[in-house]
C-alpha cells in the first residue's frame, strides 16, 4: 500500500512528492465534549481517518498525502460541558498558516484542509482564502460530511448527515475505537431535541453555547449507531474527498473572463 502519511515519510520522499505536484491534505479536528458516551477526541480521530483513506484512494490517480491531524479547534461553544480545549480564531489561523507556509516553501502548491468539526467550518473557509492570497498555493477547504452529504444520507436512519455525538459519529467511533465508546445506554445519550433556538431566522446567526440547544452535549440520537454503518460512512467520506482530490477543476487556476477595458487589479493581493 502506498504510504500517504507525511509523518511516516522521509525528507527525500517528500521532496519527490512535491516534484510530482502531490495534493497535501491538512486535517483539522477538535478536542471537545461529545456527550456522555463518546471521548473528546472524536473530531480529531475522524478528520485524520477520512484524510488517510482519501489520500490512499486518490493516490491511484494522482499523488496525495496527509499531514498529521491538527487537534486544535474552535470550540468555545462546547466549553460549558467540560473536557474541551479551544483556541481563539487568531491563534487557530496562525497554526494553519504556519503549517501551510512550511508546506508551500517545500514546493507543494495544492493544499486541502479537511475539517472534522462544525465550529471550524466557516473559519477554515476564511483561512483557505487568506492562505491562497498570501502564499499563492491553491488552498481548498472541505468539511468532510458536507463533501459526503449525498453519500451519507442513504446510510443513516435517524438523520440526514452528521450532527454531534449522533448516530453518524457514534457509528464511526464504534468502527474505529469501540473500546472508547460507552455503548451501555446509547438511547439514553440522545440529546438536542429541544431544537434550534433561532427559530424565527432564515439565515440569522448569533453566537451561542451548546447548553442553549442540548441538555447533555449530544445533538441527535446515537441509538441506531453500529460499527458496520460507521465503516460505510468512513469509506463514503474517503470516496468523496478522493473525488475532490482527483478533480482537475478543483485545482485549476482561476479563469479570467474580463473583457477588454474591464481590468482592475490582479487576482492576488500584491
Ligand atoms: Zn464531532
Amino acid at each position: 500500500m502506498t504510504e500517504v502519511e507525511w509523518a511516516n515519510l522521509k525528507a527525500h520522499e517528500l521532496r519527490r512528492l512535491a516534484d510530482e505536484d502531490a495534493v497535501v491534505l491538512l486535517p483539522v479536528g477538535a478536542i471537545e465534549q461529545h456527550g456522555p458516551h463518546l471521548p473528546v477526541q472524536v473530531d480529531t480521530r475522524l478528520a485524520g481517518e477520512v484524510s488517510v483513506r482519501a489520500a490512499r484512494k486518490a493516490s491511484a490517480t494522482r499523488p496525495a498525502l496527509t499531514l498529521p491531524v491538527v487537534w486544535h479547534g474552535l470550540s468555545e461553544h462546547h466549553m460549558v460541558f467540560g473536557g474541551t480545549v479551544t483556541l481563539e480564531f487568531d491563534a487557530f489561523h496562525q497554526v494553519l498558516r504556519g503549517i501551510a507556509r512550511s508546506v508551500a516553501r517545500h514546493g507543494f502548491s495544492k493544499i486541502l484542509i479537511v475539517n472534522g468539526h462544525g465550529g471550524n467550518h466557516i473559519a477554515c473557509q476564511t483561512i483557505a482564502q487568506e492562505l491562497h492570497l498570501e502564499f499563492g498555493a491553491m488552498v481548498v477547504a472541505a468539511t468532510y460530511w458536507h463533501e459526503a452529504a449525498k453519500r451519507f444520507a442513504p446510510l443513516l436512519e435517524d438523520q440526514d448527515n452528521v450532527q454531534h455525538a449522533c448516530e453518524a459519529e457514534t457509528s464511526m467511533m464504534l468502527a474505529l475505537v469501540p473500546h472508547l465508546v460507552d455503548d451501555s445506554d446509547l438511547a439514553g445519550a440522545r440529546g438536542g431535541e429541544e431544537g434550534w433556538f433561532l427559530s424565527k431566522g432564515e439565515s440569522a446567526f448569533r453566537w451561542h453555547n451548546l447548553a442553549q440547544i442540548t441538555h447533555n452535549g449530544t445533538i441527535g440520537d446515537p441509538a441506531k449507531a453500529t460499527a458496520e454503518k460507521g465503516e460505510k460512512l468512513l469509506e463514503a467520506a474517503g470516496d468523496a474527498l478522493s473525488d475532490l482530490i482527483c478533480d482537475p477543476e478543483t485545482w485549476a487556476e482561476a479563469r479570467d473572463l474580463r473583457g477588454p477595458a474591464t481590468g482592475g487589479v490582479p487576482f492576488r493581493r500584491g
